[in-house]
């Protein structure tokens, strides 16, 4: 069974992030880059599933220019067997990433294209969805534990009442969230083995579909700054100026 899984570059989420003061994006000159952490997830539950006897080829792809091969790398040593770089100088939209996704699922003959939920930067949570859409196959989003039985995932999913069992049919689109697993630290032997795996580049014009981007980026604008706070000396004082504020 062979595994697709999404890589995205993003900023680390460890950085402070900064708006670009003409307010056309965030700043990423010169700032830490890494893998989406729901697409750790993801790289790491693939390799679960192959540790476990299920998947059998284990695919990362990230979609972007030549610096994404640093992400791909990590998800190589991680345990990957091999990575597809799908070249653009473009940011492309949730729906161009879900079409590229669905012309590689079918080139490969993927039966779980594994996504994150969402990507931290823009926080779209679209393209597992998408992709579902497109590929006209059905979708487990937000997935907190995976069991495959032969042609069926058995996906518990996170939703606001609690934990909701599904299945689906192979091929699927299942996409993670943050409790399906701890990926794994990557170790510098790993690393070097990596760098000998097998890394495909294609041209992301061959793999997109018809049909023009529809979003159009407004303005990006930092949070408000938050005032600074005070000190209160007494529970008396507390009250009383929460009251002041008409807070209670
Ligand atoms: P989004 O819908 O943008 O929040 O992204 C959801 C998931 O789609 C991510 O966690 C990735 O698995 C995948 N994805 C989105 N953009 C890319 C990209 N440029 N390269 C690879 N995977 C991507």
């Amino acid at each position: 069974m062979k595994v697709l899984v999404g890589v995205k570059r993003v900023v680390d989420y460890n950085v402070r992030i900064r708006v670009k003061p003409d307010g056309s994006g965030v700043l990423t000159d010169g700032v830490k880059m890494s893998m989406n952490p729901f697409d750790e997830i993801a790289v790491e539950e693939a390799i679960r599933l192959r540790e476990r006897g299920v998947a059998t080829e284990l695919v990362a792809v990230s979609i972007g220019p030549q610096a994404v091969q640093e992400q791909l790398r990590t998800a190589l040593a991680m345990g990957m067997d091999r990575a597809i770089h799908v070249d653009t100088a473009e940011a492309l939209q949730p729906l161009e990433v879900a079409q590229v996704f669905k012309a590689l699922a079918e080139q490969e003959q993927a039966q779980i294209v594994l996504l994150g939920k969402q990507a931290i930067d823009d926080d779209a949570n679209q393209t597992g969805q998408m992709l579902a859409a497109l590929w006209e196959r059905p979708q487990a989003t937000f997935a907190s534990a995976i069991e495959i039985n032969g042609n069926t995932a058995r996906v518990t999913r996170e939703v606001d009442a609690g934990l909701e069992v599904i299945e689906v049919d192979l091929p699927a689109v299942i996409t993670t969230d943050l409790r399906l697993n701890e990926p794994r630290y990557v170790k510098l032997p790993e690393m070097m083995k990596a760098k000998k795996k097998p890394l495909d580049v294609k041209p992301a014009a061959e793999l997109l579909g018809a049909g023009t981007p529809r979003l159009q980026l407004g303005t990006v604008r930092p949070p408000a700054a938050r005032g600074a706070g005070i000190k209160v000396k007494s529970v008396e004082e507390l009250v009383a100026e929460l009251q002041n504020r008409g807070l209670i």
